[in-house]
């Protein structure tokens, strides 16, 4: 079974005004559906792989094939960071996290607005393609980083619970170089209670 494309779970336009609806489009059935083709065109001559989660794959780059790991590290990373990126973003989303994840939030980086301006320090640091992550830690404690390209939170055994792409595909034709429009934007289509779930119930696999 190769991997499959999820279907965006809104209209192109749902993200508006925050996101355009163009860029939505092309996010989607362009640069997601090509990491999920490039994915299977690299896993082809290794059919073995299709048998683990995308999940499984990217926490043990290492039993990849040399030949084909790079192909995998970026079009594994670029699908599993988008199957989390359209179902962590929806419209009628944004204002703040409630439960558990409230107050570890709280309890390692301050209040929300603070939580927030140290997330997006890091989306605006990254140089060049990447994205800016609040992931959990094996313990359960939380850490705010950025990884580039589409290097993968689980290749570093943290799980990735909330991402920003910052690669200009995600961004350019509304906001052109003003990705920090783009990041403060963002805030308001997150799916809280996504993230919450995903804090509560994820473990490495
Ligand atoms: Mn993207």
């Amino acid at each position: 079974m190769s991997f499959i494309l999820p279907e965006l779970p809104y209209a192109y336009d749902a993200l508006e005004p925050y996101m355009d609806a163009l860029t939505t489009e092309i996010h989607h059935d362009k640069h997601h559906a090509g990491y999920t083709k490039n994915l299977n065109a690299a896993l082809e001559k290794y059919p073995e792989f299709f048998d683990k989660s995308i999940e499984e794959i990217l926490t043990d780059l290492n039993s990849v094939p040399e030949e084909i790991r790079t192909a995998v590290r970026n079009n594994g990373g670029g699908y599993y960071h988008h199957n989390l990126w359209w179902v962590e973003l929806g419209p009628n989303a944004g204002g703040e996290p409630n439960g558990k994840l409230a107050d570890a939030i709280k309890k390692e980086f301050g209040d929300f607005e603070s939580f927030k301006q140290k997330v997006n320090s890091a989306a605006l640091t990254r140089f060049g393609s990447g994205w800016a992550w609040l992931s959990k830690r094996s313990d359960g404690t939380l850490i705010i980083h950025s990884t580039p390209n589409q290097d993968s939170p689980l290749s570093q055994g943290l799980i990735p619970l909330l991402g920003i792409d910052v690669w200009e595909h995600a961004y350019y034709l509304k906001y052109q170089n003003r990705r920090n429009e783009f990041v403060d934007a963002f805030w308001n289509v997150v799916k809280w209670d996504e993230v919450e779930r995903r804090f509560e119930e994820s473990t490495l696999p």
